[in-house]
């Protein structure tokens, strides 16, 4: 693209979001879990979500990766629509749901880890990091066990490439966890309490490989109670509580907050 159409796309010369979340909500059942997200999330930063259990964090990520359907608003990942297709009639667009194999397409941008790892319990590390690549992204074997085996290096476990989970530290799982999710060549991360599971004392080395990550241009978005991760690796700072975005901002708020709600829980956790 010239320098002049990028300029034209990008408005201010400046780059795209790769998330806009733009009025969204989802309800389950009798119970409106998010009442009207806004959010931008720019390529190559991390945004910390907090805020209280049961506020919906979990629900908006599911959104994000598509794991839920919303009930309204938009979805945007790299300037795509998420989930259905526009068309045009004649008289105005119309959304058409989009099939499995087109979420599936979306869906392979995103990767995510969850805060219980998940591992298969009968493969090992290597086999745990070459399963979806082989298996939906169709990598030859040979290809995707090096490229595991680099992913698997990245998160500082090139010596337990070979073990079970179940020999494996609650920390050393979640690396693999994160390197399997890296391992399918995400253009963006999700994390949902990706320490809250471990032993204190194992916290520090995940938070150790998600910074390393974050410095090397990943896009994140990151759930988490750890406001020192926070403060430090996040460009911005989301706090909900009940389904809507109460404050946001960059990293100063958690030392700084604007409304009584974000401090009060700050007190919680802090
Ligand atoms: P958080 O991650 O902030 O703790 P969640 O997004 O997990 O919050 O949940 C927000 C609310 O949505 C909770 O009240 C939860 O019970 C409800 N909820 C989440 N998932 C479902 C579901 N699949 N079906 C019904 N209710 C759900
Ligand atoms: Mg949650």
């Amino acid at each position: 693209m010239d320098e002049d159409r990028q300029t034209k796309k990008d408005g201010q010369g400046g780059k795209d979001p790769a998330i806009v979340i733009r009025n969204v909500h989802k309800v389950f059942g009798d119970q409106h879990v998010l009442r009207g997200i806004n959010l931008e999330v720019m390529p190559g930063t991390v945004t910390a979500v907090l805020g209280p259990s049961g506020s919906g964090k979990s629900t908006l990520l599911r959104l994000i990766n598509q794991l839920e359907t919303r009930t309204a608003g938009e979805i945007y990942v790299d300037g795509e629509l998420t989930g259905y297709r526009e068309i045009d009639t004649g008289k105005g667009p119309v959304l058409e749901t989009l099939d499995d194999k087109a979420i599936a397409r979306q869906r392979s941008k995103i990767g995510m880890v969850f805060q219980r790892f998940n591992l298969f319990p009968h493969m090992t590390a290597l086999e745990n990091v070459m399963e979806a690549p082989v298996h939906v992204g169709r990598v030859p074997k040979s290809d995707a066990r090096k490229e595991a085996q680099a992913q698997l290096e990245r998160v500082g476990l090139e010596d337990r490439m070979d073990y079970y989970p179940a020999q494996l530290s609650g920390g050393q799982q979640q690396r693999v966890a994160i390197a399997r999710a890296l391992a399918m060549h995400p253009d963006i991360m999700l994390f949902d309490e990706p320490t809250s599971a471990l032993d204190p004392e194992l916290v520090g080395e995940v938070l150790g490989v998600m910074r390393q990550v974050a410095q090397q241009g990943m896009t994140m978005v990151v759930v988490t109670h750890e406001m020192g991760f926070a403060r430090e690796v996040a460009e911005q700072i989301v706090f909900m509580d009940q389904g809507v975005v109460v404050e946001q901002g960059g990293p100063d708020i958690i030392d700084h907050p604007h409304t009584e709600r974000f401090a009060g829980f700050l007190h919680t956790v802090l």
